[in-house]
């Protein structure tokens, strides 16, 4: 839409799209919007580009809140708001984001009002303790887990995605251990917490779980048979 748009109106040439994807910038970036869980988003640079593999923590978390009514949920590391703004647009609930980039932020603020969605933004660094004070039924969150050692070697497009986004630090686990330890007490009784994880960290994020408290501790691989998401329960 803004692609097509900006064509009409003669800010932007088909062939300088095309010399920025040859370039090897994301396709999403210029297009300047991407589908997730069948609904717009917009993106571009200084955002995570939603992937079709996060879908899957979308749909665990719905089937998580079934049954219960105007459950409250938090996405941390909200970045342009997907994962909250897919749940919110399926089910009744009352969703807040949690983001740290300013630019991050614009993009979510944006994707809230094209989708009509209503909800909180906290502009808070997940590593530090939680900035509010309410309970939640679900707290979903998509974090950084790359190891820092690993950013270089990813594929070119990624390169132009934030690394502020990627780096989940020297184990890739850094906002795993944080966002179980400080955000457990913001977790209603029966309230689930779920992690969308890289292939390889099922383990060792379960591990983190089962440390701090969290019963039912379970992976869940997606669609392309990669373990991709760990849910914890508080009871
Ligand atoms: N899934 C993303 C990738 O493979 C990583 C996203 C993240 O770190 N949360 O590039």
């Amino acid at each position: 839409r803004q692609m097509v748009e900006a064509i009409s109106k003669g800010e932007i040439s088909k062939e300088q799209m095309l010399k920025r994807r040859m370039l090897g910038e994301p396709l999403q970036y210029i297009l300047g919007e991407w589908e997730f869980y069948g609904i717009p988003m917009l993106v571009g640079p200084g955002v995570l580009i939603p992937r079709a593999d996060t879908e899957i923590a979308v749909e665990k978390a719905i089937e998580l809140l079934k049954g219960k009514n105007a459950p409250r949920v938090l996405d941390v590391c909200a970045g342009s708001g997907c994962i909250g703004i897919a749940i919110a647009r399926t089910i009744n609930a009352d969703v807040s984001f949690l983001e740290k980039s300013d630019e991050a932020i614009q993009y979510l603020e944006k994707n809230l009002e094209l989708n009509e969605v209503c909800g909180k933004v906290y502009k808070a660094d997940a590593l530090k303790q939680p900035p509010m004070t309410e309970n939640f039924d679900l707290i979903i969150s998509n974090p950084p887990y790359i190891k820092t050692a690993d950013l270089g070697s990813l594929q070119k497009e990624v390169q132009f995605e934030p690394k502020m986004a990627l780096d989940g630090g020297e184990d890739g686990l850094i906002f795993y251990r944080e966002i179980a330890k400080n955000y457990k007490p913001l977790i209603n009784y029966g309230g689930s917490l779920v992690f969308e994880i890289g292939f390889d960290e099922a383990d060792e994020v379960s591990k983190i779980l089962e440390n701090e408290g969290f019963k039912d501790v379970k992976a869940i691989r997606d669609y392309g048979g990669n373990m991709r998401v760990v849910i914890g329960t508080v009871k």
